[in-house]
């Protein structure tokens, strides 16, 4: 365990995966500002929702609260790359959607092509003809309706993480790995901060603690139910895999009337990603089974058969991760009410993408700054958190609000 610097800070970010890195990185690009953060495990671990090679990133959204925040998230992205040339962070590889033959996958495709129209943003409508020329990997069956992206692709998130902490700890910040928070109070307006390390003390706190985000605020008295899923990646091998390397194919959503599958090419040896969203194994991040549920693995595997016959090798890999998110499903990017000096952010399965942006607006509130976009709609008094069942202790189910 490395030697904190100080007791006192200016913040102290509770939590190192996305979200805490990224305020690391973004609190101390202001000059003199002591940041502390706290991470209870290894910083890149794969125990909570970021530990995975990759993250899918598009610039479109049907949801207008997101959408203008993507061209953001982009640039955020951009600019942590132009200070970190270790390795790469962001793919833009290009996205291709893809809807079947039913009315919801027609629906959802038309909705997509809609939003991109809206927000003027490029992209093509290829033929199922077209999308097999192009991409010969994929298999079409004649009656879908597809779009392609070029700016869509993805995040690694290991570089990501490393990146911001790298770049954090290089500007004065200190970051601590194995170093759990076991208390938070507040006392004579400061927070004080228990761990093993000792304790630590700062007007400010920021809350990025994912699926375990829910303990702390109980600590601080603040009644917010946070469900926790647990999710799966697979990748799978090919006789040729070398056929779905990153230059030879896009990132893919399927959207059919299931739940949507979704993908990417082979990266750096792991195989052909793909997974479905399975949002039903309800999961407290210790007693978590880990395993994978076998039926999403199945349904993987006919879908390559059917649709991307050539990843005809056995699954290389496979591992669970945790969704974790109020009951809408929808990012918070707030101040705790009657918590002073406390922000909280948490992404749900959709916020990879956005957690550099997310640190950026948590500095901004941090620093009572107005953020560069419109965060109104990610706040805890909105509608969807005031209905029955997002208080503490209830029993909470998602909503499907398809924010994906
Ligand atoms: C299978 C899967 C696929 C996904 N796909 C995408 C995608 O394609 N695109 C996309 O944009 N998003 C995607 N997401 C969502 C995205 O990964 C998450 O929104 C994001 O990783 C959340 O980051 P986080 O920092 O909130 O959580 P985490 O990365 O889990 O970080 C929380 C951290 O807090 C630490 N912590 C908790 N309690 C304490 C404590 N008391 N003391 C110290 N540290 C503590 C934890 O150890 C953890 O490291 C996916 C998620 C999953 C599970």
């Amino acid at each position: 365990m490395t030697s904190p610097a100080y007791r006192e800070y200016d913040h102290i970010v509770i939590g190192g995966g996305a979200f805490g890195s990224a305020a690391c990185y973004w609190l101390s690009a202001r000059p003199g500002s002591r940041v502390l953060g706290l991470e209870q495990y290894e910083l890149g671990h794969r125990r909570g929702s970021s530990g995975d090679s990759s993250r899918y990133i598009r610039p479109y959204h049907r949801d207008r609260r997101y959408s203008q925040l993507l061209p953001a998230a982009y640039d955020a992205w951009r600019s942590v790359q132009s200070t970190w040339q270790t390795a790469p962070i962001l793919f833009t590889i290009g996205g291709l959607e893809i809807g079947d033959g039913s009315a919801a996958g027609q629906q959802m495709i038309t909705d997509l092509a809609a939003a991109l129209e809206r927000d003027s943003i490029p992209f093509e409508s290829p033929s199922p003809a077209q999308v097999h020329a192009r991409w010969p990997q994929f298999r079409m069956y004649g009656d879908e309706q597809c779009i392609y992206q070029g700016d869509a692709g993805f995040v690694d998130p290991r570089h990501a993480i490393r990146a911001h902490a790298e770049i954090a700890r290089d500007r004065g910040a200190t970051i601590l790995a194995e170093t759990p928070v076991t208390k938070i109070e507040h006392d004579s307006g400061r927070w004080v901060i228990t761990t093993p390390a000792g304790e630590f003390r700062s007007p400010r706190i920021i809350l990025t603690a994912g699926a375990w985000t829910q303990r702390l605020l109980d600590q601080l008295g603040y009644p917010l139910a946070i469900t926790v899923t647990e999710e799966q990646v697979t990748y799978f091998g090919a006789r040729t895999l070398s056929d779905f390397a990153l230059d030879r194919m896009p990132t893919f959503t399927f959207r059919s009337d299931e739940p949507m599958l979704y993908g990417g090419p082979d990266y750096a040896g792991f195989g052909v990603k793909i997974t479905q969203e399975i949002m039903k194994h309800t999961v407290a991040p210790e007693t978590r089974s880990h395993q994978l549920d076998l039926g999403v693995v199945q349904t993987c595997k006919a879908f390559l058969s059917q649709r991307l016959p050539g990843v005809d090798g056995p699954m290389i890999s496979g591992r669970t991760c945790l969704y974790a998110g109020p009951v809408d499903r929808d990012l918070i990017i707030d101040h705790v009410p009657g918590a002073p000096g406390a922000l909280m952010a948490i992404g749900g399965g959709v916020g990879f993408k956005y957690s550099s942006l997310v640190g950026r607006l948590l500095t901004n509130l941090a620093h009572d700054e107005t953020p560069q976009v419109d965060i109104s709609g990610f706040g805890l008094a909105r509608e969807s958190l005031r209905t029955p069942g997002h208080g503490f202790g209830s029993i909470c189910v998602w909503l499907s609000s398809a924010a994906f």
